[in-house]
This record gives structure tokens, C-alpha cells and sequence, in this order.
């Protein structure tokens, strides 16, 4: 039956200007979306119809801007908890934003050790190659340290973006089939 389609909420994290809403953006236009519900575009919310494997999922996708300065925390408990997976994004470009990612990985890593979600780290605009700053190596040896995915992506050329769709709902169907 149609209304059997799930619905997951796929929290978006990053500092401003890193690339949350291009990313999202570009994901309604996948070749994998066969549906976009645009009237919940205006609160930093888009949702969209992925089919994969044959499989229809509902993906909400929920921007979240991490504060820039360094000592202004804000409770991650309440947010992750409606979550069921974390896109955390950086720019390349961008090592004080990188730092902060870092940062709130690791709180995450605390907050959740109990019920682990799927989490990907995604080291955005990497066609920006000569202003790059946070190299492909340190991002890989943070995201080793706490268990979580990493890709490296390019909404300017498109580069990663579908695989970016793909690996967050493959994650999170086999988080659930785990249970
Ligand atoms: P947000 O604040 O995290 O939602 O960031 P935006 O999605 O608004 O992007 C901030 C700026 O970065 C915009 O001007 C985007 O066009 C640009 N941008 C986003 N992704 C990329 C990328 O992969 N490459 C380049 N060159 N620019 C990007």
C-alpha cells in the first residue's frame, strides 16, 4: 500500500556558508528522487521520495547552522534525538569551520554512545582545489577515530552529491535491519 512509505529525518549540520542548502538542494534533483514536496521548502526543511533498490523511502532533510564562535554550544541532545541519521558538513576551505565540525562530532560521539546513528562526515566544495585547507587525510583520520562514513563532495560540479543520497539511506536501512 502507498502509505506504507517510511519517513526519515536526515539532520543537515554545518557552519554557515559551507554548502548545507546547495547540497540539499541538489538532491531534489537526483536521478533517485521520484518525488519533491516543496511546501515545506521555507524552514530550512525539504522533503523528497528516493527510490532505491527498488525501495521507496521518505527523506526529510533538517538544515542546521552550527554557530561559528568556538565557545557557544548549543544542546545537541534534543535535535539528534528526532534524528535518525547526521549529514555533518564542512568546506574544505575552511579550517576554523572544519575545527568546529570536529568539535561537535566528538560531543555527538558522547551524547550517543548508546544508540549510534548513522553519521557522515562531508568535506564540501572540493573543486575549489588551490584555496583548499583541510586536507582529504585529516578529514579521514576524524572520521576513523569516532566510526563515522566520510565522502568528500562537490555541489559545484556535481561530484559525490548521489553518492552522498545513496550512502545516507543505505546506512540508515541497514541500521534498521540490525535491530
Ligand atoms: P549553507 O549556509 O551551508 O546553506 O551554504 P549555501 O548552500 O548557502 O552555500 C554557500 C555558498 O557556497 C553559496 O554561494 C554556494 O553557491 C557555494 N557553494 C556551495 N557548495 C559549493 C561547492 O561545492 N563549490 C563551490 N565552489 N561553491 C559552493
Amino acid at each position: 500500500p502507498a502509505c506504507s512509505t517510511v519517513r526519515y529525518r536526515i539532520l543537515v549540520l554545518g557552519c554557515p556558508g559551507v554548502g548545507k542548502s546547495a547540497l540539499t538542494t541538489q538532491f531534489t534533483t537526483s536521478e533517485y528522487i521520484c518525488a519533491y514536496d516543496t511546501s515545506l521548502d521555507e524552514e530550512n526543511e525539504k522533503l523528497v521520495t528516493v527510490v532505491l533498490n527498488g525501495e521507496e523511502s521518505e527523506l526529510l532533510f533538517v538544515e542546521h547552522t552550527l554557530p561559528i564562535k568556538a565557545d557557544s554550544f548549543q544542546p545537541l541532545e534534543t535535535m539528534l534525538n528526532n534524528a535518525d541519521a547526521i549529514i555533518t558538513v564542512y568546506s574544505s576551505c575552511d579550517k576554523t569551520g572544519f575545527r568546529k565540525t570536529r568539535d561537535t562530532l566528538l560531543r555527538m560521539n558522547n551524547v550517543e554512545e548508546r544508540d549510534p546513528k548513522p553519521v557522515i562526515l562531508v568535506g564540501n566544495k572540493t573543486d575549489l582545489a588551490r584555496l583548499r585547507v583541510v586536507s582529504t587525510k585529516d578529514a579521514r583520520a576524524l572520521a576513523t577515530s569516532i566510526g563515522c562514513k566520510f565522502i568528500e563532495t562537490s555541489v559545484g560540479i556535481n561530484h559525490n552529491v548521489d553518492e552522498l543520497l545513496v550512502g545516507i539511506l543505505s546506512q540508515i536501512r541497514l541500521k534498521g535491519q540490525q535491530l
